[in-house]
């Protein structure tokens, strides 16, 4: 690419990746054993905007787990296809202020929030519920949808998964103590394994956070992929609850509805705007990614993306 067409974005972006590349602070993931295989640095940042323009730069194109960012797509998904009544009878939408993995439940025995294990898992269930073994195809689709393309799954990601995940194991067998599942704990498991196992790029997330951004209309694709109201209500859950117990500073901080997962990756989104995808694998202790949130947070300064400072 030629210099001189380079726009002020795409130059910050690279600069911005010079600028954190070096920082080597975190651990990747080791609790899913195949995902301590991943290569700590690479790094890949993208910018999607609403008007359907990619910005990227690093290992975009390296392929990762969703892990977690998935849950916002899924909630998204559960608020159009079952009803947002019923999806919001059995899982809440308060911070947990604690672990994504938590087993801790609120008083009343729901999950806190879609966006932390319990949640998903509670989701997951509604959606296997009512569509049996379609499930996970259901939620490839639409993961897919906000992506603008066919996901593959990395099928030793989600074995490596479903042989250590006792954890998720007994938060799934506590809520259906509750009702907050209902039948096979195990189908409903594998679904929720599979869909963190699904594979996608810093350039996927980046169109899926533009996605989000562009009220459900992908704009890459112009495909209608969720309605107005699931999305609104997802980016609010994201924004409360997205970066686990870090969720406060970040909202403070950088001032985007954000997800990250355990495979590196954040998606956030500015709605009307635009959408950034990061992929780095060192984690810092909360389970979000060192470098993603120090460029999430350097691009919000930069440009002011924070939401509440817009004018
Ligand atoms: N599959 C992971 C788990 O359930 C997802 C966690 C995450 O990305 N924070 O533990």
């Amino acid at each position: 690419p030629t210099p001189s067409l380079e726009t002020p974005l795409l130059r910050f972006l690279k600069e911005t990746h010079a600028r954190f590349g070096p920082l080597d602070e975190g651990e990747v993931a080791s609790y899913i054993p195949e995902l301590g295989k991943a290569d700590p640095d690479h790094f890949g940042i993208a910018v999607a905007t609403t008007d359907g323009h990619v910005y990227e730069t690093g290992d975009t194109g390296v392929p990762f787990t969703i892990q977690s960012i998935s849950k916002a797509i899924v909630y998204a998904l559960a608020l159009d296809t079952l009803g947002a009544e019923h999806v919001e009878a059995t899982i809440g939408v308060e911070p947990s202020g604690e672990a994504f993995n938590s087993i801790r439940l609120r008083a009343d025995n729901k999950p806190f929030n879609a966006m932390v294990n319990a949640g998903a898992i509670a989701c997951c269930g509604l959606i296997s519920e009512a569509t049996g073994e379609a499930a996970f195809e259901m939620i490839r689709a639409a993961l897919g949808a906000f992506a603008g393309r066919t996901l593959d799954v990395d099928d030793a990601v989600f074995q490596s998964e479903r042989a250590t995940g006792d954890r998720n194991r007994a938060i799934a067998y506590l809520l259906r103590t509750y009702g907050g599942v209902r039948g096979d704990v195990d189908l409903i498991l594998d679904t929720y394994f599979r869909q963190c196992s699904i594979l996608v790029t810093a350039r996927d997330l980046a169109v899926m956070g533009a996605t989000f951004a562009n009220h459900g209309v992908n704009p890459v694709t112009g495909q209608v992929v969720a309605s107005n109201y699931a999305v609104a209500r997802t980016l609010a859950v994201m924004s409360s609850s997205g970066m686990y117990d870090f969720a406060g500073e970040w909202i403070y901080r950088v001032g985007l509805p954000a997800k990250s997962g355990v495979g590196g990756g954040i998606v956030a989104a500015l709605p009307s705007q635009l959408g950034l995808g990061i992929f780095s694998p060192r984690l810092d202790a909360h389970g979000n990614s060192v470098r993603g949130i120090r460029t999430c947070a350097a691009m919000s300064e930069s440009f002011d993306l924070h939401m509440l400072s817009r004018r």
